[in-house]
């Protein structure tokens, strides 16, 4: 007779077999649905992590995955060796959905943050007439765009490039939400772009004042440098609107998107831009050997198709209100501040009594919701878009109920 698997026993195999580059909540999910998710011995909990915003839709999304199960069984992978009858569909329908000339398709995050670095050098030597090799990137203190070597070149947190280097030349370091910084280092003819996420998410749900983005867009746009949004994070409806860039009215230059263009269920990601910024990358130059593949064409139509027809901007815009209201009038000595946009929300958390916002985690996670602590003391909230507010009060009760448990 076999014995069933405990949690302990899932754990202790992770542990055995897996490297050690994650520090995980001690829970082991086997199933998901909507905005739900259970552990393997069937408790089930509110997911308010959402796969840091890739699942936008909710756990396995009925006509995302119908998406999914019906190409998987016509045509998987191609290569860009050839063309296949999907990538098209896809890239017209991407392109007409966030009004861009071109899509460039990767597959994570990060491979689409390198994909808009090298499309901003190309576009320096080929149309500002930035000297071969000089070309420099404005970045911001605190970012995080994934985990590449050149990407932590980029990074100001010492867990994400000590140990690692040496880094990628060429980025230039600036405090967020600092336009009188921007502003000095656009005096430099060698800059080319202007990375920046509309709101720090690993950060901490960093959220710029009000016009920041706008602004910095502007001088952008006067000194001719690209900006580039990375809203693989904030994007498809996690903070109110499609993008966290409309909340200003800015078209980025260059987009970037990731997790939620699939909903959680295969990794898709997409560089957007205009022809005289795209066309500027020629065959050979790059790609990905699952880069537009057909499977992950049809899931991302499924998953944009839902952002609509479903209003999840909508819906994220009028609940994160609700939350962060609710959350403000909580009476606990370990609230420090509420911070956030839609559904993108954090509460920096203040230790009491040697308990931190890990405690905090631990003890949601036995009363029915999971979350995870950014950074030690902030503890990001971000439930998939699909939650009603009846949920959403339910959850907002475990939190409060929590919290009560450390005064
Ligand atoms: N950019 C931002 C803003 C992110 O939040 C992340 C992941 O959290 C990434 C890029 C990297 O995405 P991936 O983990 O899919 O490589």
């Amino acid at each position: 007779m076999t014995t069933k698997m405990t949690s302990n026993d899932y754990i202790e195999r992770e542990e055995k077999y897996g490297a050690h580059n994650y520090h995980p909540l001690p829970v082991v999910l086997d199933k998901g649905e909507g905005i739900y998710v259970w552990d393997v011995e069937g408790k089930r909990y509110f997911d308010f992590l959402s796969a840091y915003s890739a699942v936008n839709q909710g756990h396995c999304h009925p006509r995302i995955i119908n998406a999914l199960t019906e190409q998987a069984q016509k045509l998987t992978l191609t290569s860009r060796a050839f063309y296949n009858s999907t990538l098209g569909e896809f890239e017209e329908y991407i392109t007409k959905y966030f009004g861009y000339d071109k899509v460039l398709p990767m597959n994570t995050g990060a491979e689409a943050d390198e994909t808009a670095l090298k499309l901003c050098r190309k576009w320096a030597y080929e149309k500002k007439g930035v000297p071969e090799n000089e070309a420099k990137i404005i970045v911001c203190d605190g970012n995080f765009h994934g985990r590449t070597i050149t990407i932590i070149s980029m990074s100001t947190d010492p867990d994400s490039y000590k140990g690692f280097g040496p880094f990628t030349p060429g980025f230039v370091k600036i405090p967020y939400n600092d336009l009188d910084a921007l502003a000095k280092e656009l005096e430099d003819p060698n800059v080319a772009g202007f990375l920046v996420e509309p709101i720090q998410g690993e950060a901490g749900v960093f959220v710029p004042d009000e016009g920041y983005l706008k602004k910095a867009y502007d001088m952008c746009k006067e000194k001719n440098v690209l900006f580039i949004a990375d809203e693989v994070q904030t994007g498809i409806a996690r903070t109110g609107k499609l993008l966290a860039c409309e909340h200003e009215g800015v078209r980025p230059d260059v987009l970037i998107l990731g997790k939620a263009i699939s909903g959680g269920v295969f990794p898709v990601s997409a560089v957007l831009a205009d022809d005289d910024i795209m066309l500027v990358i020629k065959p050979g130059e790059h790609g990905s050997t699952y880069g537009g593949n057909p499977l992950a064409a049809k899931v991302a139509i499924a998953a944009l198709d839902v952002v609509k027809d479903e209003k999840l901007a909508e819906n994220s815009e009028r609940l994160g209100k609700l939350f962060r209201d609710e959350m403000k009038n909580v009476k606990s000595d370990m609230i420090e501040l509420v911070r956030g946009k839609g559904l993108l929300n954090a509460v920096v958390i203040k230790p009491k009594n040697g308990k931190t916002a890990w405690d905090v985690c631990v003890a949601m996670k036995e009363n029915g919701l999971i979350a995870k602590p950014t950074h030690d003391h902030i503890i990001r909230f971000a439930p998939p878009l699909v939650i009603n507010e009846q949920e959403l009060m339910e959850a907002i009760e475990i939190i409060k109920k929590t919290l009560a448990q450390f005064e």
